[in-house]
């Protein structure tokens, strides 16, 4: 076994319940990593239990003396890239380069929650002669985050260092797939000198999950994953009242006018489709090309050809994952859709024959409406749908149920701008094949790639981790007050 059996981490330490394990084996060549505790409900009370009893403590500290807990977190991480992306890679299957960005990702992500002070100042005003009113952003106490396996270092960034450093504390439930590099992120914590208690890390499965969403002792849920799951997660989770946002599944439609920049584009789009093996909701999946675009079509079978399993392409996370997709290339086979690439037969290197691994697959001509059009595949296929022009192709965009992400590749300003006001997706772009804001812009998809309200990262955090309490002061000043002057 590659590493040890894992523990729950609580209170700022290990914690092992007694009780069923799972078995964890890598993606990249099969080999056992670790075994998991499925914790029960039991656990999740002893979690909770000190995350509250830590945010007394902790929320009574500053702003700027939270904060510098992760400015030291910060310089622990940068230091420390590699070792993480080594863990990354083995658990979850991205290659080394991918997990390495993913980690660059959430050092970005630690550095908005260190400029809070800066971010989270609250309103202040004199409302009146002699009638000062102001905001204060109370954290709301113990909150949950539910992770998905395919970003497990980045996600928990998402939510973690804000909703800390806001005051609030935490207990998270990583993915089953990825449960190494959440209970790391612990643990790097601590070692800045995060209090005990504050940030709690319990494995498990559904039940689990279910637990979360109706503890009384938790204030506010975020999930990240697909959106079956999203929806139930939300609905549990406000049915006892809490805040909640979830993130959920997506099928980002890129639309490549003839006007394209023709390498350029082939780049963008061939390592958007094929980053982190299509394993990302913010890939591209739909190609909606436009007129005559045959030469530039030709151009991104080529780059994908240069994506080679187990070299420069990820691995799949688990063998039913790569059945899923298989079975989505089998179908759209079936239907007559033409396979300008199959990545069905695709083999690793020596060594890696036991891993989960596709080739780049490119699949021309797909019916609107059909399968491979519509339902998320989170594979390494490009499904190319056909469109006369640009207003049919923002039709096709827009009747997707997701809306996370989408993009335009054209050189025409006037193209580019009616898209941007056209498509109905929270994160959009022009010529960027993966359109995924930078701090201190936010994370969040439209329709059903979101449930909840306000995004995920950046301000918009600020409002969900905390409530407000107006604040009204009338200091007894000798000339008399005017309420309403
Ligand atoms: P998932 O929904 O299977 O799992 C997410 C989390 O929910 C995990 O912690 C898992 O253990 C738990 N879970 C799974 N099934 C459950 C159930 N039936 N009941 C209760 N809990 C359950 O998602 P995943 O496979 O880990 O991740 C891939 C999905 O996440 C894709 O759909 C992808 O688009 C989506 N995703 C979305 C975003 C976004 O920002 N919108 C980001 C990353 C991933």
């Amino acid at each position: 076994m590659k590493y040890s059996d894992l523990s729950n981490f609580i209170d700022g330490k290990p914690s092992n319940p007694q009780g069923p394990r799972a078995e964890r084996y890598s993606p990249v060549d099969g080999a056992l990593l670790s075994t998991i505790p499925m914790s029960d409900a039991a656990e999740l009370d002893k979690a909770v239990a000190a995350a509250k009893a830590a945010f007394p403590g902790w929320s009574g500290m500053t702003l700027k003396e939270r904060a510098a807990v992760f400015f030291r977190y910060y310089a622990l991480l940068s230091a420390r890239v590699d070792e993480l992306a080594e863990i990354v890679h083995n658990e979850m299957g991205k290659n080394f380069a991918e997990a390495q960005a993913e980690v660059a990702k959430s050092l970005e992500l630690t550095e908005f929650a260190c400029s809070m002070p800066q971010v989270a100042t609250g309103e202040f005003e004199v409302v009146s002669r002699g009638v000062e009113c102001r905001h204060m952003q109370v954290p709301l106490g113990v909150v949950a985050s539910i992770t998905p396996f395919n970003f497990p270092h980045m996600v928990p960034h998402w939510t973690l260092p804000n909703a800390l450093v806001l005051g609030n504390t935490m207990v998270i439930k990583p993915s089953r797939e990825a449960p190494l590099t959440v209970l790391k992120i612990a643990e790097m914590l601590k070692e800045a000198g995060l209090p005990d208690g504050v940030l709690n890390i319990v494995c498990g499965g559904r039940e689990l999950v279910a637990g979360i969403c109706e503890h009384p002792d938790i204030q506010a849920v975020t999930f990240v994953g697909s959106t079956k799951v999203a929806k139930m997660v939300y609905s549990k989770s406000c049915a006892t009242y809490k805040r909640a946002l979830a993130l959920g599944s997506a099928n980002n439609h890129l639309i490549l006018l003839p006007d394209a920049h023709p390498a350029n584009t082939a780049a963008n789009i061939a390592a958007s489709f094929l980053g982190c093996a299509g394993q990302r909701c913010m890939s591209a999946c739909i190609l909606v090309a436009v007129g005559e675009v045959d030469d530039i079509i030709a151009k991104i079978v080529e780059e994908a050809r240069k994506f080679v399993p187990g070299v420069n392409l990820s691995a799949i996370v688990n063998a039913e994952a790569k059945a899923s997709i298989t079975g989505f290339i089998d179908r759209a086979e079936k239907e007559g859709f033409k396979l300008l690439l199959d990545g069905r037969k695709a083999t690793p290197p020596a060594g890696l024959e036991k891993g989960n691994y596709l080739g780049p697959t490119i699949v021309d001509h797909v019916k609107v409406g059909s399968e491979l059009a519509v339902e998320e595949n989170f594979g390494p296929v490009l499904a190319i749908v056909r469109a006369k022009n640009l207003d049919e192709a923002l039709e096709i965009a827009n009747s997707s149920p997701y809306g996370n992400g989408g993009s335009i590749f054209t050189q025409s300003g006037r193209a580019a701008e009616i898209y941007l006001n056209r498509i109905q997706a929270g994160m959009v772009a022009v010529n960027v094949g993966v359109p995924v804001p930078r701090e201190p812009f936010s994370f969040g998809g439209w329709k059903d790639s979101i449930v909840g309200g306000g995004d995920i990262t950046g301000k918009s955090s600020v409002h969900f981790w905390t409530k407000l309490k107006k604040v009204s002061v009338k200091w007894n000043p000798d000339k008399p007050v005017i309420w309403m002057g």
